[in-house]
């Protein structure tokens, strides 16, 4: 049974979401905490509560994904979003986004050089062209058109970093995670933590934003999983939405979001269906797969949220209709 006098005192409701609510609880005897955000790695509670300032105030979803999303990649100490993200092989910094609405609209950048927020970028590609992908040269000047500055987004440390690297040169994932460990977010075990992020307003909508700088010192023109819709993130505002962090090639093989989307469809709870994913993509590649780290973060329509990872030491972090941070470390497949 809904405690209505509890879920108003810890929520900004209208009645409208006070309805949906009651209507959520009886399907799933949950109590639903409106607003929420979630996102993957625990450093990311800034965002989240960025994205709460608009949540808060009864604002919508995608606003407050965009936001949130839009804190980590402004930040230069953030080595594997935005500004500050390390580059290409080439020096380069290339950067990926997506986001997805209530409404099942959606639009990426890929590749896109130059511009700090292409969160931003890949929302006015939902929002104003016909298209819901642009990359490279095309999604930079679309993104000048759009009023968006030209910026040199890689940092004295992160140009620093990569000029060491340059001294091997090694061209392997896991051989420069081990190179860089400590730059990366706590509890990451390899060299990229994008930044997902999904939200569910006080009305019960659903979206989400997926942002990154993608694997360190890739090669030129490498697009990982953030900015596919379906792999990096998706977003069915009837089921529940889905977002990954991790080695992207992987990802995408099993199109990761979409996968976990469709397990709560068929009636598992986010944990469950995360780890479903994790589970396929372990039986499509099994060793190869053991030094990598690979995390989904999950809610579903019922305001239920779930994680689950390849390996030890995927973080994630939340804020429920209480508006306190918490952050968990998400259960995981291989125990060593
Ligand atoms: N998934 C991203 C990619 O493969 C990287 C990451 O999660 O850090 O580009």
């Amino acid at each position: 049974m809904i405690n209505r006098r509890k879920f108003l005192r810890h929520s900004v409701l209208s009645t409208g979401a006070i309805l949906l609510a009651q209507q959520l609880n009886a399907k799933s005897n949950l109590e639903v905490k409106l607003p929420l955000v979630i996102s993957t790695w625990a450093p990311n509670v800034k965002a989240n509560k960025a994205a709460w300032e608009i949540l808060s105030k009864s604002g919508r979803a995608l606003d407050a994904v965009e936001k949130g999303v839009m804190v980590v990649e402004a930040d230069p100490d953030d080595t594997s979003v935005g500004y500050g993200g390390l580059p290409d092989r080439d020096g380069n910094v290339t950067l990926d986004a997506c986001i997805m609405d209530e409404l099942g609209g959606n639009g990426s950048v890929m590749c896109i050089e130059n511009i700090m927020h292409p969160i931003s970028v890949a929302r006015l590609v939902m929002e104003k062209t016909p298209h819901v992908i642009l990359a490279g040269k095309g999604a930079f000047e679309f993104a000048i058109q759009q009023g968006f500055k030209k910026e040199n987004l890689l940092t004295a440390s992160s140009e620093k970093f990569w000029k060491e690297w340059l001294k091997t040169s090694m061209y392997n994932p896991m051989d420069t995670m081990k190179h860089m460990k400590q730059k990366r977010a706590p509890g990451s075990i390899d060299n990229h933590d994008t930044i997902g992020m999904l939200a569910m307003d006080v009305n019960g909508n659903l979206s989400g934003a997926c942002s990154t700088s993608g694997m360190a010192f890739k090669m030129k023109g490498r697009v990982g999983d953030s900015p596919i819709i379906g792999a990096g993130l998706f977003v069915d505002n009837e089921i529940g939405a889905a977002t990954a962090t991790g080695v992207g090639e992987e990802v995408i093989r099993i199109c990761g979001s979409h996968t976990v989307v469709e397990a709560m469809r068929y009636g598992k709870s986010p944990r469950e269906a995360c780890q479903i994913a994790v589970e396929r993509m372990y039986k499509l590649r099994k060793n190869n797969l053991n030094d990598m780290q690979i995390g989904f973060i999950a809610v579903n329509k019922s305001g239920e949220i779930g994680a689950f990872a390849l390996n030890e030491g995927f973080t994630y972090a939340y804020r429920l209709g209480d508006g306190i941070d918490v952050v968990k470390s998400a259960d995981f497949l291989l125990k060593k």
